[in-house]
Formats: C-alpha cells, structure tokens, sequence
C-alpha cells in the first residue's frame, strides 16, 4: 500500500466511524422523542442528575459566599402562593412593596425561575357562590395574564417544562397557573378542560372542606370517604390532559383514593410533615413514603401553624380572646364586615403578639429545612421534596423567610447542614420540574376524554 492510498483509508476508518456515532446519537434523540420532544445534551445531563441514586447526601461545605452562587445557579421553583389576590386589589407588583412577599424584584432577589401563582376558589357558602366559583377563578387567570402581558421583560407564562427551559434561557421568572379548590369546575369537566386550555396546570381538589366530590383536611367526618365516583373521573380526565394533581388540603381519605388511582406522579404543593408538627394540613410519614412511591414532591409550606402545631393553637387561643377584648366577631367572615376602627386596634395587637409568639417558638429558616430534613430521611432519597411558601396567603412568616427575596437562606441553611449541590439542586427546583416534564410532556394517548 502506498502512502497516498493508506492515507485514503484512514480517512475513510475515521468518516466511518464518526456516521456510527452520530447515528447512535441520533439514534437516542429519535428513541427520546417517542414520548418527549428533543432535548439538549445539558438538558439531558442535568435530567440525568436528577435520576441518579445517591445514598450519601452529605458533603463538607465550605459555604461562606457560595451559597448565592449556587442558588442563583439552580432552578428555582415555588410552588404556591397567592399574590396575584394583591395584584386584583390593585397593588403594583412591579415594586419591591413594603408589605406583602411577592412581587417581581423579590422574585429576582430571591432568583426565581418558576413560580405557582394560585388562583384560589374559597369554599362556597351558599348556592350562589358555588356557581361563581369558575367566574371567581377565570377573574385571576384574567389577572395573571394582565400581570404577564405588562410585564414582558420580566415574566412568562408556562404551559410545560419546555416552555419552562425556554423562558428561563430569556432570563425571565416563568409564571404556571394553578388553581386552588376544586370548587371551581363546578362539578363540570368541560369547565376542567377549559381551564387547562387557559394554562392551568395544577389543581387543589379542595380547600379547606369537602368539593360535591372530594373530601377537605377539615372535615372532621369524610363525607364521601375520600373521592366519590365524579372525583374519580376528576383525577382520571386531569391524569388525560396532563394536569398535575395537588393533594394540599385534601382528607387524608381522599388522598389515599388519589394516590390508588392517578396514573402520574402527585404533588402536595404547600404541606409540611405531620411528624415534627401534627396538624392536619399536614402529610403523615406513610402519607410521605406513598408520595415518594408515586414519584410526586412536597413542596414544604412555610405557614408558621403548619411547621410548630403549638404556634398555630396558641395563636388561635390569642385571636379569639383579642376578639373577645374588642368585642369583635371571633368568625372571620363577620369580622369583615364589623366596625373598622376596632378592627384596626385588633389587627395591631394580634401582629404585634403573633411575632412575639413566633420568636417565643423560634420558628425560623432552619424549622423549615428541619421539615425538608425530615422528607429525606423518612423517603430515605432527596428527590421528593421542594419549596411551597404559601407567599402571601399566610399572614405570619418565619424569622429569615420574610419573602420571596429571602428564599437563598434556604440554600444557606442546606449547605450548613452537609448537602452537596446537586441534592440542593433537586430540593430547590429539579424535584418538581422532574414531575413537571413527566405529566405536562408524557406522551398523550389517544383515547376520549372522560364524559
Ligand atoms: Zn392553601
């Protein structure tokens, strides 16, 4: 063989085998796009540290000034709070207010890729307000729109997790919809599927009491036992469109119910664990296990009541003797319509006391990695938990978690205690986007919708 004929073949060897790997390349992309549409190869490698099994979590951190660094690294996810009830009344959330925990420079402070804006449908109280449950909800959805379409610059709706990579490759905070209280389909799945139509991604079943089909955390005695058979189709249709199914507020029934018959993974989007704090918007430690079984996330809610059920008697025991001493309402329907300058005096009083109580308990940052702590240990995995705040819809919170802008503490925390960044990583954000591709990108079957 001449020296121009083998330089020929080595080129040839070389071209060959090149087409083999691309071919075997192309060949995962193609076998990746049977159920998901193409991804990168980043998006990819970071898909693969989520699904990788480590036992050992802990590392030795030095996490003086890195913490921010790896919080602004990470994806970010908060899965609930309720500002857009503020943005309706007509508070600018393009300010960094004073009061209230969420608007866009706290989400930017607090590096927030992904936020759950809840629309919330309370439990009706008549007749009348169960058929104005959908138009309630409809009215922020209108709400979260208008806040995004003002705000192009800084926020973006998402539908699904690739909408989700997209948006957040723009640097911008993305914006999911979810709705808060079953009540709102109105015992109607076509008002189900338009709501998905509209963007809504997530969905409470209750609030704080029973739906015509679903049993609340408050109800004392399940009225269905769980999920009646209307409930069942409920999960059914939303398992079909791809719609996540939130078991926060739920009966512990209805939840046993749900995780028997959805086909996806669940989340509980802003509960705490049972076990350090026994209340019943609370998820027992079998109540846990089940949801790591399913594949789901809790996100951990940073309601004070929730984290310290001493906080939440005691508090209950204040708010009903001040009412008494300014002889208010102790109902807090009546108490809005009573008499406003004994309300004011009231709600002074009570704020200056709840805050007492809350250093009296020290409920701060670390009792909420406490409950974080006590998923992993109870789930034995890292993968199952995440953030839900609760931003907004709760009047009290933790001594370091004062808002969205306050959200890296977290991060802190979870390196002082031994975390290594890629379990910090999933906590933060990649545990749910992990359920968020799965339900919102899973292959659709073809099969008709539920009625
Ligand atoms: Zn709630």
């Amino acid at each position: 063989m001449n020296k121009k004929n083998g330089l020929f073949i080595l080129l040839i060897i070389l071209l060959s085998s090149l087409l083999f790997a691309q071919g075997d390349f192309f060949g995962n992309r193609f076998k990746e796009q049977q159920t998901y549409p193409a991804l990168s190869n980043s998006e990819n490698n970071y898909l693969a540290t989520l699904a990788s099994d480590e036992v050992d979590f802990k590392m030795n951190a030095d996490n003086d000034s890195s913490y921010l660094e790896l919080h602004k690294k990470a994806f970010v996810v908060d899965l609930h709070c309720d500002a857009i009830g503020r943005f309706l009344k007509g508070v600018d959330l393009r300010k960094d207010n004073a009061k209230g925990h969420v608007d866009i420079p706290k989400l930017k402070k607090g590096a927030v890729d992904l936020q759950v804006f809840a629309c919330y449908s309370p439990v009706p109280q008549n007749e009348k307000e169960k058929m104005q449950a959908a138009k309630n909800v409809l009215r922020q959805i209108d709400g979260i729109y208008r806040l995004v379409e003002q705000n192009t610059n800084d926020l973006a709706l998402v539908r699904s997790y690739r909408e989700f990579l997209k948006v957040n490759q723009t640097g911008r905070t993305g914006i999911l919809i979810g709705i808060e209280g079953g009540y709102a389909i109105e015992n109607d799945l076509s008002l189900l599927r338009s709501f998905y139509r509209l963007g809504a991604r997530i969905m409470t079943l209750t609030h704080w009491t029973h739906t015509d089909w679903a049993d609340g955390s408050a109800d004392s005695i399940p009225v269905f036992g769980g999920l009646s058979d209307f409930g069942e189709k409920v999960v059914k249709e939303m398992n079909r469109l791809g719609m996540i199914i939130d078991v926060s507020h739920v009966h512990d029934e209805t939840f046993w119910d749900v995780i028997r018959i959805s086909d996806d993974p669940v989340i509980a989007s802003h509960s705490s664990c049972r076990a350090l704090s026994d209340h019943f918007r609370n998820l027992s430690d079998s109540m846990l296990i089940a949801l790591a079984k399913n594949g789901g996330v809790i996100g951990i809610n940073f309601e004070p009541g929730y984290l310290k059920v001493e906080f939440w008697n005691e508090r209950n025991k204040l708010r009903k003797e001040l009412a008494k001493k300014y002889g208010l309402p102790a109902d807090r329907r009546l108490l809005q319509k009573a008499d406003a300058n004994k309300k004011k005096r009231f709600y002074a009083e009570l704020k200056k006391k709840t805050q007492e109580l809350l250093h009296k308990y020290k409920i701060d940052v670390k009792t909420v990695v406490d409950h974080i702590e006590h998923v992993i240990q109870v789930t034995g995995s890292t993968d199952y938990v995440g953030l839900g705040s609760d931003f907004d819809g709760i009047s009290t919170t933790p001594i370091g978690l004062e808002n969205a802008s306050k959200l890296p503490n977290i991060t802190k925390e979870l390196l002082a205690r031994g975390y290594k960044e890629e379990d910090i990583k999933k906590i933060l954000g990649g545990n749910f986007l992990r359920v968020f591709r799965q339900v919102s990108e899973k292959k659709k079957e073809k099969r008709a919708s539920v009625d």
